[in-house]
């Protein structure tokens, strides 16, 4: 995961912000960025749908319901947290949809 603007690589942590990843600021040249849509929601179907087999298989070996929803969680988070930075790509805040032909003179 690298800046679009800088090609500074983006530590894991910048996305861990409070505002989440509507937030994110590139330590390298303090840059808005944004991660793409396509790839936000790679990041959400590959963690919900791991979590959702690791549900299954709780429930397979006769965990409770309590049980394979914290497995769930568990694993749905830890996806997400490890997968993040691989997945995402960022592009930054304030220009917009790349092809858009709008020009802001400030
Ligand atoms: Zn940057």
């Amino acid at each position: 995961m690298t800046c679009p603007q800088c090609q500074q690589p983006i530590p894991a942590k910048s996305l861990w912000t409070t505002s989440g990843f509507s937030g994110i600021i590139c330590p390298g040249c303090s840059a808005s960025l944004t991660p793409k849509p396509l790839t936000a929601i790679l990041l959400f179907v590959m963690s919900i749908g791991l979590g959702d087999l690791a549900l299954v298989l709780l429930r397979k070996n006769g965990a409770g319901l309590l049980l394979a929803f914290v497995g769930f969680f568990l694993v749905t988070t830890a996806v997400f947290a490890l997968a993040a930075p691989l997945v995402l790509q960022m592009r930054p805040k304030d220009h917009g949809p790349s092809g858009s032909s709008a020009h802001h003179v400030a």
